[in-house]
């Protein structure tokens, strides 16, 4: 037989699902649609709207029409600057690294002791990045640049107590799409931004709690902001300031010149352009602002063994216990771009660092020697801004005519950036572009180099020059960590299905990865074309009018559609709605972006039986009345349920007057059945990374589209470089070059394939819920006793009768070989299983046999076999080293390691250490690269 792509990604064939129905107890997959979903919602086949979809073609077919598309964007040479430079990804780090599963289908790495490669991993990256910043504490990572800006401006606010002002004063020499969401993100939280030319570091009058700078500036200047950060202090302002990376190898560092906080991108550390992103951002601080610093920071701590282990410091989960008062709504970050610019720093060392940075200054400053007297500013890096009275656009036209893309910086002005992938052959044409002569050999002008410190001295960045120690340091720590490539990840709300090869190909082709996110739109047809595409397929799927790729995680996608609600009650004069309802089960990004979008939360309580109370919902909506702006639910419900009531519900809000936003992060449950835009949401934010097979890449990157109903199109994120645009990210596509990977998803899997796509990861998730009902009781069900994609199995009892937690379970769990499901999200004490489709029937069932042979240990702790300090589940993860010398357990050494016995074919990955103690790396806390002799004892 002749197997389609969507027999490929469905893992279970028919006879399977037979088998799976059966167990669930329904006779087909319409039927199973017919008795999980509510009838007010599903959608008749014929109607889902999928059917726009074009038919579903094969992988070679795909991998075909994406080659056309790839090849007609012109890949220019990337003159532009203004934060994106082309770069040289070492080809070891390209195929070991950005292409490779291992690295690239893991997940946060929430359960560390099966994620200590890529925990190291990150710690290099906040390594280096405080050591070339001069700062104390980096975290892993941010979104971009712009909203690393925007987290900077927000935590300088929260940082400096002493401070009454709102104003943020902001140098003029900024990236204009800093500056773009620096606005949209001040606007809602009442934050003031003032603009001044900082170049001679004299501050305007008026108090301010923060100064944004940045080194090198837009237009390529360097200014020595030792004075100007003092004089902020004087005045009691905080100072925040951007820095290049590639340049702080040779000049001083703001940290060393006294900044508070420094903020920027990696992306020219060996990160393709890809368009726009995904990059990583990144921010630091000085350590008495380390408990400030938003997204995830990893860690030093140690094992039960007294072992150096990784794992995510500090204020990692804190959107689910500070909700609205959390320090930030980011969750997925950039974790495979962040390592793949820590690995690239790995790869050259600082002495190869520095030989990049001055043959990129070199070759800027022979640009200026030939343009002589029409160059701006003396002391710059590798941003050149050459005044040409009137011609401006003429030279850049030039230039784009013989494939070379200049930044047109107004009428009169030209700004040229050099960079790694810069040839003598581009600096010849650019210079002639000028009507300047020859490309001189040497210049006159002083030297930028002021550094003296040193940075990257750690091992791991002197160790690994040669392409064979990288590709084994590679091998090495991703051999630690289980990714998709290993096991099913069965984690609740972040579906982890296959992310198929042939959807990640296209992304690391030129085409896609080295177009400039501002280059011509004429150089990027067939991007655009991706783009276009998805807007119309996801619209469909959906139900909504119109859909925005921008933000770069649903974190964002939440912000921009919250944002668009905003902006339309006050067009509307409805300046006193400002208040969101949030049911107790959401997500904590929702409460957190509900807050940065200066909206109130009010949260709505929840029945017994898991679903949000209608007549709680009904005592709010009174009680806000006049103030009510939205509601704001998950659905299928974080509890893994479609709920009855939603089409009510809505009606309620909309009936007072509110916006409906559904949080789609659960599209794996509907897509093809219902649509959001159709049940009553105005607005909903998509995960691409959780439906749409985005990789989670270890904890990023990710794409939320924000999809609306045409009455808040008006209000969709705009173009980052126009001001005032609302934008959310840095590029008016956020992400664009792993765009092709939902586009071939799609593609890939037409209407039908996505369908059963869908119904499968019910099945699926009805099936495991049957079958361990009886070990651990399901905590919630909906009509017909049925699960959605998810169900979520309640330990508490256990707990309480035995002690033993869901930490022991999830531990235990990797001794079996398996991840860890969600763990206590969002109900504490409880566990939450996700299959999706992607997973076989041997797969569920060896993952349902794991878990009932630990409850079957539990039983024997309950039993009094073993007591449970010294029981398999307390001891567990078990590496190999505990297994050698003294065995102080009552259990035996094959039940610590083989549990399902040394004949078990399921293959045994061993947990690089045992269970970490995260509240010792709390307190005494370590951000960067231990010295190696930390390792030994
Ligand atoms: C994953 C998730 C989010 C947040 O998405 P990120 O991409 O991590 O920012 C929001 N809501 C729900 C229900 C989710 O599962």
């Amino acid at each position: 037989m002749t197997r389609s792509f969507a027999d490929r990604h469905i893992g279970p064939d028919t006879d399977a699902i037979d088998r799976i129905l059966d167990t669930v107890g329904v006779g087909s997959l319409d039927e199973l649609a017919e008795r999980a979903v509510p009838a007010s919602i599903l959608d008749a086949t014929a109607a889902n709207g999928l059917g726009i979809l074009p038919p579903a073609a094969s992988e070679h077919e795909v991998l075909d029409e994406l080659a056309t598309l790839a090849r007609s964007n012109t890949v220019a040479a990337s003159m532009i600057g203004l934060g994106y430079y082309d770069t040289l990804t070492p080809p070891v780090l390209v195929r070991n690294l950005l292409e490779n599963p291992a690295w690239y289908t893991a997940y946060t790495p929430y359960q560390p002791e099966i994620s200590q490669g890529r925990l190291e991993a990150l710690l290099n990256f906040q390594t280096m990045v405080s050591d070339l910043t001069g700062m104390e504490v980096a975290n892993a990572s941010m979104l971009d640049e712009a909203t690393a800006a925007a987290e900077a401006m927000t935590l300088l606010r929260r940082a400096n107590r002493s401070s009454k002002s709102n104003r943020l004063l902001i140098d003029t020499d900024l990236f204009p799409q800093t500056r773009t969401v620096l606005f949209t993100r001040a606007e809602p939280l009442g934050i003031e931004i003032v603009e001044a030319d900082l170049a001679a570091n004299a501050l305007p009058d008026g108090e301010f709690f923060g100064v944004l700078v940045q080194v090198p500036g837009a237009s390529g200047r360097i200014v020595d902001r030792t004075d100007l950060i003092a004089a902020a202090h004087e005045r009691g302002a905080l100072v925040a300031a951007g820095a290049d990376l590639l340049a702080m190898t040779l000049i001083t560092s703001p940290g060393e010149q006294g900044a508070d906080v420094c903020f920027g991108t990696t992306q020219r550390f060996g990160v393709p352009l890809g368009y726009g992103g995904p990059h990583a951002g990144y921010l630091a601080v000085r350590t008495a602002h380390a408990r400030q610093l938003p997204g995830r920071l990893v860690g030093v701590s140690k094992d039960a063994d007294g072992h150096l282990a990784y794992r995510l410091a500090l204020q990692t989960r804190e959107q689910h216990i500070r909700r609205e008062k959390a320090t930030s709504n980011i969750c997925t970050a950039q974790v495979l771009l962040a390592i793949v610019a820590a690995m690239y720093a790995s790869y050259h060392g600082a002495d190869g660092l520095r030989a990049i940075a001055r043959r990129v200054h070199g070759q800027a400053e022979r640009l200026a020697a030939g343009l002589g007297e029409a160059v701006v500013h003396e002391r710059f890096f590798d941003t050149v801004l050459v005044r040409v009275p009137g011609g401006a656009e003429a030279v850049v036209a030039k230039a784009q005519g013989r494939g070379v893309n200049l930044r047109l910086v107004d009428a009169d002005h030209v700004a040229v950036a050099c960079d790694e992938a810069t040839t003598d052959e581009n600096l010849a044409i650019v210079l002639d572009s000028f009507g300047a002569d020859g490309v001189p050999n040497k210049t006159a002008l002083p030297s930028i180099e002021t550094r003296t410190s040193e940075y990257l001295t750690h091992p791991a960045f002197t160790r690994y020059h040669t392409e064979t120690a990288m590709l084994r340091y590679l091998r090495q720590l991703s051999d630690k960590d289980i990714a998709l490539d290993r096991s099913m990840i069965p984690l609740g709300s972040c579906t982890m299905k296959l992310n198929a090869t042939a959807e990640m190909e296209p992304i690391t082709w030129p085409g896609f990865s080295r177009v400039h996110p501002y280059a011509p739109v004429e150089d990027a047809p067939g991007l655009l074309r991706v783009v276009e595409d998805l807007e119309t397929w996801l619209s469909a799927i959906t139900g909504y009018d119109r859909v925005s790729l921008q933000p770069n995680a649903g974190s964002q996608g939440e912000y921009a559609g919250l944002l668009a609600i905003r902006r339309y009650h006050l067009d509307r004069g409805d300046t006193h709605r400002d208040t969101c309802l949030i049911p107790s089960s959401a997500h904590g990004t929702n409460a957190a972006s509900a807050a940065m979008a200066g909206l109130r939360v009010e949260v709505v309580k929840c029945r017994e039986n898991g679903d949000v109370d209608l007549d709680d919902l009904r005592a709010k909506i009174a009680d806000h009345a006049d103030r009510l702006a939205c509601i704001m639910i998950t659905y299928p419900s974080t509890h893994g349920v479609y709920e009855q009531e939603v089409a009510e519900l809505c009606a309620l809000v909309h009936d007072a007057g509110g916006q409906v936003y559904v949080d789609g992060a659960n599209l794996n449950a509907l897509v093809g059945l219902a649509r959001p835009g159709r049940f009553g949401g105005d607005v909903s934010h998509l995960n691409l990374h959780k439906t749409f097979c985005i990789p989670h890449g270890g904890g990023g990157p990710g794409v939320g589209p924000v999809a609306v109903r045409e009455h808040l199109a008006k209000y969709l994120p705009g173009d980052p470089l126009e001001a005032g645009s609302h934008a959310v990210s840095a590029a008016k596509y956020g992400s664009a070059s792993i765009l092709p990977i939902t586009w071939a998803y799609v593609r890939m899997m037409g209407a039908d394939g996505l369908r059963r796509a869908t119904l499968t990861a019910i099945a699926s998730a009805n099936y495991i819920a049957r079958r361990l009902d009886s070990y651990y009781p399901v905590l919630y069900t909906g009509e017909n006793a049925m699960v959605a994609h998810e169900c979520i199995l309640d330990l508490r009892e256990i707990t309480k009768r035995t002690g033993v937690t869901v930490d022991d379970v999830a531990k235990r769990l990797a001794d079996y070989g398996f991840h860890a499901p969600t763990m206590s999200f969002p109900v504490a004490g409880t566990l939450m299983v996700e299959p999706t489709e992607s997973e076989n029937l041997e797969e569920l069932d060896a993952f349902i046999d794991a878990m009932i042979a630990i409850k079957g240990e539990i039983d024997e702790v309950a039993a009094g076999t073993w007591p449970l300090e010294n029981s398999p589940l307390r001891g567990a993860p078990h590496t190999t080293a505990s297994l050698v010398g003294d065995w102080p357990h009552p259990y035996t050494r094959e039940t610590a390691a083989y549990p399902l016995g040394l004949t078990s074919p399921r293959p045994k990955v061993w947990p690089a250490v045992r269970r970490i103690d995260g509240a010792y790396g709390d307190r005494n806390l370590v951000c960067s690269c231990p010295p190696l002799d930390a390792y030994t004892d």
